[in-house]
């Protein structure tokens, strides 16, 4: 059922943002390019959470925050105890 609620999610932003975009593309090359940095900020932004979400796979050490495995009991960098 996240699936669905996923694509309603989809629907009530993307509405809007296609709307947004015709309008961007009636106003000419101006908007062309507004509309496609946009498109590129929207994507690097996707890009962006999805690599936020997969962080807590690795923990930061507490003394150098080096990215560590969350079954290390020390640190691969700096050998404290995490
Ligand atoms: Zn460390």
């Amino acid at each position: 059922m996240t699936g669905d609620s996923e694509l309603l999610l989809y629907l009530l932003v993307g509405g809007p943002a296609l709307f947004v975009l015709f309008l961007l593309f009636l106003m000419g090359p101006i908007g062309w390019f507004v509309a496609a940095f946009l498109g590129i900020a929207a994507m690097v932004i996707r890009s962006l959470s999805g690599t936020d979400t997969d962080s807590p796979s690795t923990r930061n050490c507490p003394a150098c925050g080096a990215p560590n495995e969350p079954a290390r009991e020390r640190c691969n960098y700096c050998d404290e105890p995490i």
